[in-house]
């Protein structure tokens, strides 16, 4: 895979040691067992894949290139370029503006952008909207394009399926940038809808079985479907093609859902007709990143710790998949969320803010799994492991850390 030039800033030496000796070792990435390492009585279980993926690497690439090339432009992203506060805060240090928040409200007005700006696409891609825009004010964005190419698979795939005569159904969220980006290119194709969860994909399965009303099926997607979706006719026919960062298991069981209302309708005969074969639009690091979490799980550990933006949809499915099985999972942004009382400030995804657990850390030997999310720097990481050090007052000694990890593996 291509090598990108990141600031040094978010590189951890420790995790790039432990990346290179698994690499060394198991170059094709087969081998998903957690990487141990072991610091005094604290045993740390890290994910086999985590951290920035290839779009994020693009993406801070293009982003600090563009930023050293030209000092005397003004530079802007449209919106948040990755959903991490530490690497957003950095670009705006940077001197680097945002154009929208992360749910499209605009924070700059267009009439004080000019062509002779640097607008640079986020990861996510934009809009087909909003790219007329920039157009309309001849602002060429080619060269400070980071949309991630696993995300352009999925548009291509779109427009397939949409050609072929499939009404496109985006299992994505709504308000999150990537899936904004999809729906505009499926709508430009033809019939679409965004579903965002397992009970809505019921709903509409439901209504394809005659046991539900059209008036309520119209209220619950009045604003997640394409103009004048006729939900008797475009419901026929369906591909389903995902915000790249959902998670794997409910993206089968979502296929599966539509092809088994599908199969009463049709026979199994003829399915093929009815429902298209889309299930490779999950990226690469989003299948990575929950397989690796699926196969941490396996260990008995005394608490997790998920590292990510709190906004960061992959990182949130992390977090899910970790609470099922552990219940002292917290989910952090910053290794300033572990406190010198050995208390944590985490994020809940159910009440949507951060509370504090008191006594988190056991001061006996204890296990912790730790990984991160797609947008994570692994800098967080190793200040994370540090905090941990801290609070059981262990002295860290890096070498003999990495030469007894190098033992093992
Ligand atoms: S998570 Fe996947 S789709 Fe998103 S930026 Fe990373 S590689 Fe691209």
């Amino acid at each position: 895979m291509k090598k990108f030039q990141i600031p040094l800033f978010y590189n951890s030496n420790i995790i790039d040691q432990i990346r290179r000796i698994r690499e060394s070792k198991d170059p094709r990435k087969k081998d998903l067992s957690p990487s141990l390492i072991k610091i005094d009585n604290i045993h740390v279980y890290i994910g086999r894949h985590f951290g920035f993926c290839y779009g994020v690497k693009n993406a801070i690439e293009i982003c600090y290139q563009t930023i050293e090339k030209y000092p005397n432009k003004r530079i802007f992203l449209l919106s948040q370029m990755i959903h991490n506060q530490a690497v957003n805060d950095d670009l705006l240090e940077n001197g680097v503006s945002f154009i929208m928040d992360t749910h499209g409200n605009q924070l700059i007005k267009w009439d004080n952008i000019n062509q002779d700006d640097i607008i640079i696409i986020p990861a996510f891609g934009t809009s087909l909207e909003i790219l007329e825009i920039l157009k309309e004010k001849n602002i060429n964005t080619e060269k400070f394009d980071t949309t991630c190419p696993f995300v352009e698979k999925v548009w291509n795939r779109l427009e397939q399926i949409s050609r072929k005569g499939f009404t496109v159904v985006i299992y994505g969220t709504a308000q999150h940038e990537e899936t904004r980006s999809t729906f505009s290119r499926a709508k430009k194709y033809g019939p679409s809808i965004i579903v965002e969860d397992i009970e809505e994909v019921q709903i509409l399965c439901n209504f394809m079985s005659g046991k539900e009303s059209e008036f309520n099926v119209k209220k619950i997607f009045q604003n997640k479907c394409s103009e004048n979706f006729n939900f008797k006719k475009d419901l026929a026919k369906l591909g389903v093609v995902n915000q790249t960062t959902m998670l794997a298991s409910e993206t089968k069981h979502i296929i599966d859902l539509f092809t088994n209302t599908l199969v009463l309708k049709h026979g199994e005969e003829n399915i093929k007709n009815y429902i298209a074969n889309t299930r490779d639009t999950l990226c690469y690091a989003t299948n990575e990143n929950q397989e690796s979490t699926l196969r941490l799980l396996r260990e008995e550990v005394d608490l997790a710790i998920i590292v990510g933006g709190y906004n960061s949809s992959n990182t949130t499915h992390l977090v899910e998949l970790t609470s099922e099985k552990t219940e002292k999972t917290y989910f952090i942004n910053s290794a300033k969320k572990i406190l010198p009382n050995n208390s944590i400030k985490h994020f809940d995804i159910a009440l949507k803010k951060e509370i504090i657990t008191k006594n988190f850390l056991p001061k006996k030997e204890c296990k912790v799994l730790l990984t991160s999310g797609a947008s994570c720097p692994d800098i967080l990481l190793e200040n994370i492991i540090m905090k941990l050090t801290e609070i059981n007052n262990i002295t860290i000694d890096q070498k003999a850390i990495i030469k007894d990890f190098e033992m093992r593996y």
